[in-house]
């Protein structure tokens, strides 16, 4: 990579504006300050950061349009949905600071031992471009608060929405808290290789298992958010029309680039027919466009190689017998169309991987237990969705995923956001994620 990074519009690929990429020095003195600066930092009180953090995020609300057309720009994300993620992110930050002080406040045990949860110095946050705003909060917001320090590297895809959020932060907290350095994974990996106490990373399964690796030597804590391949099953007496409509509402999120997306449906034999004309007119109903036209929602796909990716799996189902209920293997960057498959297999490069674009790729079961066997196949288990009713709660238990949703998406706002097998490794959110930012200690006298 040269040492200026372009940021291109998925739409036409024309420059949105530019960055320098880091070098290993400027890595190595991001963190250098970050360590200096976590000493004052680490010795205020959560209540004197709080504050501080709330009033730097208020002065998002300046720049709140440019950040939404930033996200929209640089990621193709439609105008409605990046101002509820920017939107998101102010509302939420004192609300989370509040919470995230609870976690960390000491607990006294009934022997008289005391428990702290103190700062662990410096956290290298590595985050992903689909929610560029928000999955970089998620990571950064906990980590502040706790009285860490943090060097921000964002995806390379959107080095604008993160610049922008941090130099306003900026403009409140003291400097060297918080800082950002761009560039590709080489950057990533400089920024881990580096003398940080923590990674905390969103991104793909891939590269978290090199940050593992990476990070062994040092023992960094790590909080690792990783991929999804996320199946929903669809019971014999689901509500229908619900389970269609959520399944094509959940693969086409986003252009079906969220962790989260549902990649595989598994619906009972006997309502197959039907669920599948359901979600096939529901379907229809999405429109594709540039994310400024009224009434689209499905935007372009972020970019050449991942538009590649998802027509590499749509032939690869095709050859393999699926049927194309909606749509074709055999569209021209930067769009997908609504795609409907039915037929999806085990032997697809579909089942087995993400595939991250808006495809629904359904089949039936005859047995409620091959169903499961058949979602729990995949290495990634992240989220997992169930429609139904008497055998939901069977079906939810014995699904290996870290969040499962029954008649509705995983996640849980007051739960933590948990990955299982290898959709992640630590976890941020709720007063069990906050405390991950954190080096515990036991003082007992
Ligand atoms: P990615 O793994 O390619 O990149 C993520 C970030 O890691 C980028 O900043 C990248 O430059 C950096 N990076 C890449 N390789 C690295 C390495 N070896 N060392 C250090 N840094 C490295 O992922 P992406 O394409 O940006 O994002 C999409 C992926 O993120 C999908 O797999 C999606 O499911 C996942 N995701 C997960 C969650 C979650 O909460 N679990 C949320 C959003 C996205």
């Amino acid at each position: 990579m040269n040492n200026i990074l372009i940021s291109r519009n998925p739409l036409d690929e024309q420059e949105v504006g530019s960055v320098k990429v880091a070098s290993n020095d400027d890595v190595v003195t991001a963190v250098n300050d970050a360590k200096q600066a976590q000493i004052a930092w680490g010795k205020l009180t959560s209540e004197q950061r709080a504050q501080l953090i709330i009033e730097a995020f208020s002065r998002l609300n300046r720049v709140q349009e440019q950040l939404v057309n930033l996200i929209s720009e640089e990621m193709g994300k439609d105008h409605r949905r990046a101002t509820y993620e920017v939107m998101g992110v102010i509302q939420s930050a004192s609300y989370l600071c509040r919470e995230i002080m609870q976690a960390i406040a000491p607990v006294k045990k009934p022997s008289g031992t005391k428990i702290y949860y103190r700062p662990l110095g410096v956290v290298g946050v590595i985050s992903p471009w689909n929610y560029p705003l928000a999955m970089a909060n998620n990571l950064l917001l906990p980590a502040l608060v706790a009285g860490n320090t943090v060097v921000l590297k964002p995806s390379e895809i959107t080095p604008l929405v993160a610049d922008m959020f941090v130099r306003t932060l900026n403009e409140v907290l003291p400097n060297g808290v918080l800082s950002v350095i761009h560039g590709d994974g080489e950057v990533g990996k400089a920024l881990v290789a580096s003398n940080i106490n923590m990674v905390a990373f969103t991104g793909s399964a891939a590269a978290g298992k090199h940050i593992m690796a990476s990070s062994a030597n040092k023992l960094h804590r790590l909080v690792m958010e990783l991929g999804g391949n996320d199946p929903m099953i669809v019971l014999a007496d689901a509500d229908i029309n619900k389970a269609a409509r959520f399944a094509v509402a959940s693969s086409f999120e986003n252009a079906g680039q969220m962790c989260t997306s549902t990649e595989r449906i598994y619906v009972d034999e006997r309502i197959h027919n039907t669920f599948v004309e359901r979600v096939v007119e529901i379907a229809k109903q999405y429109s594709v466009g540039p994310w400024d036209q009224p009434r689209v929602n499905i935007g372009p796909i972020v970019n050449k190689k991942q538009h590649q990716q998802i027509i590499h799996h749509l032939k690869d189902a095709k050859e393999k017998g699926a049927r194309f209920l909606l749509g074709s293997d055999d569209y021209l960057p930067p769009y997908i169309q609504p795609t409907v498959i039915d037929g999806l297999t085990d032997e697809m490069l579909m089942a087995k991987e993400e595939t991250f674009g808006p495809v629904v790729a359904i089949d039936s079961f005859s047995n409620i237990d091959e169903a499961i066997m058949r979602a729990n196949k995949v290495p990634l288990g992240l989220g997992a969705v169930v429609f139904g009713e008497s055998n939901a709660a069977y079906v939810a238990e014995n699904i290996e995923a870290g969040m499962v949703g029954i008649n509705g998406g995983p996640g849980a706002g007051d739960g933590p956001w948990v990955g299982a097998k290898e959709s992640g490794f630590g976890y941020h959110g709720s007063l069990e994620g906050h405390r991950q930012f954190t080096q515990v200690q036991v003082i007992s006298a």
